[in-house]
Order: structure tokens, then sequence, then C-alpha cells
């Protein structure tokens, strides 16, 4: 296949809007699919992918199609892109590799946040764009509305769009052709030239080791060429390459304009690293623009529920970390949970996707501390630290200043929802930025918000107060100086150090008030009264008491003799005040389990 008849694309949208399914379809109609794994949406491999129906590692596919246009066979490559807010990351990757893309859009639900986030990553790249309206068999569909959207949105002429249903398979016959005739074939140029790839993505197989997807964006690579990775000088040997078919299906050379798969041997994916050039050995070639590596943008403490299980834990974190490299896992102690991980995610889903592979996958049942953002911390000194645990964060004599991550929030939303959504992201000290009208009655704001606020529950109010109707999308956008203060929990004065908050002064108040209630009800009474305190510097902000609880030693003493009754209790009294003095009381991690679910 030359690269006239090669075509690399995408296809992107909001979710729920039927990517997979629609991606299912065109796999079947090429005949890539086998007949018995037809229907079980393939490109969503990972369990947890499948449970939540959302697909979090890319999965790339090659379809051989025969164009009716002039009877000749195309080279297809899908390169599938996960479709939610934490993933850009992914996203972005996976367009790298492309020149054109197809626009999903639900024929109900209109152009929402994500539909745009994608868009604009798309148009960022350089790619084609054709816009597909799906799911046209529903009766509540209005394309007609949805093809004013795109136009007015993006520009779209009505006539380009495509209209389908991935579900009952009308219109999706003329989806390919209109990816030949309307994508641009990837550029024939480097042909003559010496090799060079762009590894997009990588993932570990358990009995091939490290499989890199690779564009090759000149010349050619065969098995057992010596190649090196620019960014590392490290030198590998294909041991094997071909197309992804729509497992690895080995070709034993991949030419100009192909996605395929390579295996270099690489002991972890780590070494693979996303954006880096691969070029031949003793033949170095100019690397290729290389992106922005993942980053953590959300970080919690991570326990394992028996201490005894850190080591199982730590084994299974490596594992994982083998097929997801956008994890960064370092040791953590906490007085009150032990030995444990302090990791960082991209974002909050991803943090529940990896919890939930840890059970799911490696049969890790673990504790989770509240998710926090990472500080920067200007200290006294002149020095600047970053904080990502709260147990960390410097003292009011050494600290200086403190900076939060922000974002910049778009949020797609249905008029009737308007005010109560300004109030849910002023209260969550957001800043509009802007406002635009859509079509259909619905509105797109822009607002700038600390992310500490997106990563609780913002997500889920909004759905709440729109019904569900209202979408988000985000994107980085620096540090700004905050008046953050740190809250501490004290049980009898003793300080529970995963309890510890990094909270915005404004907040510290009710934040603190509603921890030390919930607190109360998950703390077991004792022998002794119990203080909860949370603090903020010296000052208390808020306090409940448990009361000690009054074991009748007496119970035993049926009838018996009064003096023998009143020497029981004096004992118990005395013993109250020993252990009063100990004053120590232990949050125990089922306590703790229930603080995190009750909130
Ligand atoms: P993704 O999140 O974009 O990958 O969306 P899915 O492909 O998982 O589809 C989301 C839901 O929409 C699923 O319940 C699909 O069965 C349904 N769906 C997808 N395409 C169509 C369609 O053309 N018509 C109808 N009625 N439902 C569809």
């Amino acid at each position: 296949f030359t690269p006239d008849r090669i075509r690399n694309f995408s296809i992107i949208a909001h979710i729920d809007h039927g990517k997979t399914t629609l991606s299912t379809k065109l796999l079947s109609l090429t005949g890539t699919l086998p007949e018995k794994i037809y229907g079980k949406q393939y490109l969503d491999k990972l369990q947890v992918e499948k449970e939540r129906g959302i697909t979090v590692k890319a999965q790339t596919c090659t379809m051989i199609y025969r164009n009716k246009e002039d009877g000749k066979d195309y080279l297809l490559n899908l390169i599938d892109t996960p479709g939610h807010v934490d993933f850009n990351y992914e996203v972005s990757r996976s367009l790298m590799a492309c020149q054109g893309a197809l626009l999903v859009v639900d024929a109900v639900q209109g152009v929402q946040a994500q539909t745009m986030a994608n868009f604009y990553l798309a148009l960022d790249a350089g790619l084609e764009v054709i816009p597909v309206i799906n799911k046209i068999d529903l009766p509540t569909a209005d394309v007609n509305r949805v093809k004013q959207e795109l136009k007015d949105v993006f520009g779209f002429h009505p006539d380009d769009c495509v209209l389908v249903s991935a579900k009952t398979g009308i219109g999706i016959k003329d989806i390919l052709p209109a990816v030949i005739e309307r994508i641009p074939p990837p550029s024939s140029e480097g042909i003559k030239k010496t090799f060079k790839g762009l590894l997009f993505d990588s993932w570990f197989d358990r009995f091939r080791g490290v499989i890199c997807l690779v564009k090759v964006v000149d010349g050619q690579i065969k098995r057992g060429e010596q190649i090196v990775a620019a960014g590392s000088g490290q030198v590998y040997e294909v041991f094997d390459c071909g197309i992804m078919h729509p497992e690895q299906k080995t070709t034993g050379a991949l030419y100009t304009g192909q996605v395929g798969y390579i295996t270099p041997g690489m002991k972890t994916s780590k070494e693979a690293r996303v954006g880096d050039t691969f070029y031949i050995k003793d033949h170095p070639v100019e690397p290729l623009p290389g992106f922005q590596p993942a980053k953590q943008m959300v970080f919690a403490g991570v326990y394992p529920v028996d201490s005894l299980d850190y080591n199982p834990l730590k084994d299974s974190f490596e594992k994982l970390m083998l097929t997801d490299s956008s994890i960064s896992i370092s040791k953590e102690n906490s007085v009150a949970l032990g030995m444990g991980f302090r990791c960082g995610f991209l974002g909050l889903l991803h943090m529940d996707v990896v919890l939930q592979r840890l059970e799911q996958e490696y049969g890790q049942i673990v504790i989770a501390t509240p998710p926090t953002v990472p500080y920067r911390c200007l200290l006294t000194s002149g020095e600047e630290k970053i904080i990502s645990n709260p147990a960390e964060y410097p003292t009011p004599d050494v600290l200086d200043r403190t900076f939060e991550p922000m974002v910049k929030g778009f949020i797609v939303l249905p008029t009737e929802h308007f005010g109560a959504i300004v109030k849910l992201c002023m209260d969550s000290r957001g800043i509009q930025q802007n406002h635009e009208t859509l079509e259909g009655g619905r509105i797109r704001l822009t607002f700038s918000f600390p992310l500490a606020e997106i990563v609780t529950d913002f997500y889920d109010n909004l759905k709440r107060v729109s019904s569900g109707y209202a979408s988000l999308d985000y994107e980085d956008n620096g540090y700004a100086e905050s008046d953050v203060v740190k809250v501490r929990i004290l049980l009898n004065g003793e300080e529970v150090d995963s309890l510890s908050a990094i909270v915005h002064r404004s907040k510290a108040q009710n934040f603190a008030r509603s921890l030390v209630k919930r607190l109360k009800n998950v703390v077991e009474r004792q022998m002794f009264q119990v203080n909860i305190q949370a603090a903020a510097g010296g000052d208390i902000l808020s306090r409940e008491t448990i009361s000690a609880m009054r074991k009748d030693v007496t119970a035993k003493c049926y009838g018996g003799d009064i003096t023998r009754r009143r020497k029981l209790l004096d004992k118990q009294k005395e013993g109250k005040k020993r252990m009063k003095s100990m004053g120590c009381v232990e949050l125990s991690q089922e306590g703790f389990l229930k603080l995190m679910k009750s909130s």
C-alpha cells in the first residue's frame, strides 16, 4: 500500500454519543472483526472500560476496504481515542498519528462540551474533520437542529454532515467513502528517506513485552533492524512488526504512512516515551516535535486495608503501571493507615478507574484518602516546593505564599439551568469569563476555576442541578496565588495525619464542621471521653465530643452486697482516668472507610 491508498483517522465524540458503537460497526463492515466477537464492542478491551462504558486506553485498528469508486483496496487505520474530560492527553497523542477525524454528534443531544474540546484538539492537530450525526433512528432525533448547530459552532456546511445510526446501520456505508475522499492521505514525500517513526502509544503484553504503536513518517522499517529511541539514545532490535488487524498481525515491515506495532524488547513501558522518534541505528534523523508528558493533577494516599498487604499492593501497582504509564507513585507513611503510597492521577475519573482496576484485576482492596491537587508553596527561605500531600504542607512560620492550580472550564448547558449552574460555579470559586448562546436554547459558559474545586464534587453537582444535561470540559490554566489553610483533625489532641486537608480559607469553617460531624458518627465510643477537633493554625474551627461508654461492671453482681458494687464502680472511675491520660484514640481503618463513604 502506497501512501495515497492509506488513510489515518480518529473518531472523536462526547461521551455516549456512539463512538464505540460506530467503531465496532466499521470494523465489522470491513470484515476486520471475526464474526464471533462481533457485537462485544471489541475496542473496549479493559474490563473497567466495559463496565463504565468508557474507553480509557486508545485502541488502534487497521481495516482493509475496497472502494466502490475506483475498485481499489485501501488501508484504513482507525485510531481510537478516549472521550473523557480527564484524558485529553490521550486524545491529543492519538490525533498526532492522523490526518483526519470523524466528529460524532448525537442527533438528540447535539453539540456538548467534549464535542467542542475534541474538535479544537483536532483543529490544533491540523486534521480534516468530517461531522457525523449519529442516532438518527431515535424518534427524538432532530437532525436539522444539529446540522444548524454544527454550522454555527464550527462552520460546517450542512451538506457535509454524514447522517448515520451506528446501532441500526443506516448510513454507515457512506462513512468510509467520505473518509477516503475527504481525508488527505499521509505525506508520501518521505518514501525514499531513511526511517523515521513516531511512537504514539504503548502498552505491556504479558507474552510479548512492550508493544509500541508507531506511525511511519518516512521510509520503512523491517523485522530484525536496529532502531534507536531518539529521546534516550537507547538501541533496540525490532523483534516483530505489523498491523493491528484487529490484534497484532505480523507483516514483517511497515512503510511510509502506515500505522502499526513494533515489539522492540523494552523492559518496561516507561522506556516507550510517547511522542518519541525512532530511527535506524547509525542513521539519525531530526526528531519529531515531542509533546507534553502526562501531567498528574490529582493526588491521593492509597493504602492497603490490611497493612500486611503493602508488598502485594506494591507489586500490583508496578504491574498496573506497565499498562498505564500516566500514574505516579511514591511511598507514604501515615500514622492512622500505616504504609502506603501517594499516587498521582490525571484527574478524578482516572483515579476511579485505577482504584477499580486494582480491585478487579489485582484483587487489591484499598483505602484512598480524599484527593488533593498539587500546591506550589513559596517558603520564606525563597525555596519553592510542590506539595501534593497535605501532611507535608509547610507550617505558617516558614510559608510565604501558596499558589494553586487553575483550570479553564467550559460548560454547555440548557438555558433553563442557567441560574443554578452559575450559582454552583460561583460557590466553587469560579470566575465567569465568557458566555455564548448556542443553537437549540443552550449556552456555553467559560469559567476560571481552581482545580481543587473541580476535583471534589463539582462534576456530580453539575449533573445534579442540570438533571444530567450540562456537560463540562476543562483545560490547564496555570497557577494562581491563593489563600489556603491546612485544616488538621485532632482526636484527643493527637493529629490524624491522613485526614489533614488543604482548604481555601473561605471554606475552611464549613469543611471543618462537616468533617467533624461525620467523624463523630464513625469514631467508636471508648471507655473515656473523645474530643474531636478541627484546627487551622492555632484556631479550633469546630469540635464535637463523644461521651465515655459506661460499661456497667456491676451488672454481673446480681444483688450482691452494696460495698462490692461501690468498689467496682470506683475501680472503673480510676480506669477511666488512666485511659484519659493516655489520651489516644485510634481511628480504625473501618472507621476511615465509613468516613470516606459518608462524604
Ligand atoms: P461512546 O461513549 O461514544 O463510545 O458511546 P457508545 O458507542 O458506548 O454508545 C452510547 C450509547 O448509545 C449505547 O447505549 C449505544 O447502544 C447507544 N447508541 C449508539 N449509537 C446509537 C444509534 O445510532 N442509535 C441509538 N438508538 N443508540 C445508539
